[in-house]
């Protein structure tokens, strides 16, 4: 049971808490996705990220799910799953 959880992914066994912020991002604007994978680089690494995102992305017309603008917006997986609990959310 234990090792079962321990083999999970990182990013998979986040998704699962539902209070977590993250759980409920899937699609977000450039700005939102490089600064959290920004911050959560800072965190991790204590550095800027090599990488603020994938080369390529396929973005479309939408809502971002953190900030709530309608912008262009991609898949979270493009910004390396980033940890958006690590921005204040701006009202
Ligand atoms: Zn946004």
């Amino acid at each position: 049971m234990i090792n079962h959880l321990k083999n999970l992914d990182n990013n998979y066994s986040r998704k699962l808490d539902s209070n977590d912020l993250n759980s409920t991002i899937n699609d977000v604007c450039n700005k939102c996705g490089i600064e959290a994978n920004r911050l959560t680089c800072l965190k991790k690494h204590g550095k800027e990220p090599e990488q603020a995102k994938f080369i390529v992305s396929t973005y479309h017309k939408g809502i971002c799910d953190f900030c709530g603008k309608k912008k262009y917006i991609t898949e979270v997986r493009d910004f390396f799953y980033p940890d958006f609990n690590l921005i204040k959310k701006k009202k």
